[in-house]
């Protein structure tokens, strides 16, 4: 089983790297990649606890900004797999990144502060490292007894169209497939058709940046619908593309489990043989 999609408390999600290896394998996950929001800060825990017999693919889900085909712009997810942690453009634009998350969260803590919420995820923040999103806030939100759980407050508090939202400043996508790609490392776009979280992009951008670097699509998705998932896989089809499906495992912070969504063995090999800025961690303990 190939999960190529999975967070750590590195970034958003709940799990220690090594527990985010630790249960994949135990779920019977025998090639995992483990992507944090714009940073690498848990690959080398994740790489000491990769146990005998699994894989680990290291890489991170950069935040990008991709025109929709329309005219506008949308928020898009690019999936970095085996690039070069140290490179100059990653390290840049992870450090851009991170300073900006940090900005647009003050901005929404600010907001809900003044409205009577005492959240504090500067805090959480500071003391993991972590590049801080939503999720966060979200988390906090749920600490205080203000929702039941984090999808409660993305449908409330921290919705896009409420008052509290704050944008943020993300990287055109065409220039993070150029740096992955600078760095040795194999681009892919992550549920580029997750309609839930806002507007979508139109098949001609998938087109466009295929055409400019872009190697694979994350087809099989939790937010992804049947429809959807046939037209992507053809366009795949059609554009060359690797498929890859996976859980974007996030912990507690979401409900879908390990494993939810799989990658075929032969994708997988189609994507890693485009890499060459880190190596595949195989597991010997
Ligand atoms: P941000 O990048 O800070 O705007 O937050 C987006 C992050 O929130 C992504 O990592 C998503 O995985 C996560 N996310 C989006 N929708 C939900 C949801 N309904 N429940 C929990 N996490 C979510
Ligand atoms: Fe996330
Ligand atoms: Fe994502
Ligand atoms: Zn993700």
């Amino acid at each position: 089983m190939i999960d190529l999609h999975l967070h750590s408390n590195a970034s958003d999600g709940s799990d220690d790297p090594a527990d985010v290896v630790r249960r994949a394998a135990a779920a019977g996950v025998t090639t995992l990649a483990l992507t944090d929001h714009d940073t690498t800060a848990g690959w080398d825990a994740a790489a000491a606890a990769v146990p005998r017999g699994v894989r680990l693919v290291r890489g991170a889900e950069f935040s990008t900004d991709a025109p929709d085909g329309r005219g506008g712009r949308v928020p898009a997810h690019l999936l970095g797999y085996l690039f070069d942690p140290a490179h100059p453009a990653v390290l840049a634009d992870q450090e851009r990144l991170r300073g900006e998350r940090l900005r647009r969260i003050r901005v929404m803590t600010g907001r809900l502060r003044a409205a009577g919420y005492d959240v504090d995820p500067e805090g959480i923040a500071a003391r993991t490292g972590a590049p801080v999103g939503r999720p966060h806030v979200g988390q906090a939100l749920l600490d205080l007894g203000v929702v039941s759980s984090v999808g409660e407050a993305f449908r409330t508090f921290l919705a896009k169209d409420g008052p509290y939202y704050e944008p943020k400043a993300d990287t055109p996508i065409d220039e993070a497939v150029a740096t992955i790609r600078a760095a040795g490392g194999v681009p892919v776009w992550a549920h580029p058709w997750a309609r839930t979280r806002g507007d979508v992009i139109e098949e001609s951008v998938i087109r466009d940046l295929a055409a400019r670097g872009l190697v694979g699509i994350e087809v099989d998705h939790p937010d992804h619908t049947p429809d959807d998932r046939e037209r992507l896989q053809a366009l795949a089809g059609e554009l060359g593309l690797v498929v890859t499906g996976s859980s974007d495992y996030h912990g507690t912070r979401k409900d879908i489990p390990i494993a939810a969504e799989t990658t075929a063995p032969d994708q997988l090999d189609a994507l890693l043989a485009g890499a060459t800025g880190a190596e595949v961690i195989i597991g010997a303990a």
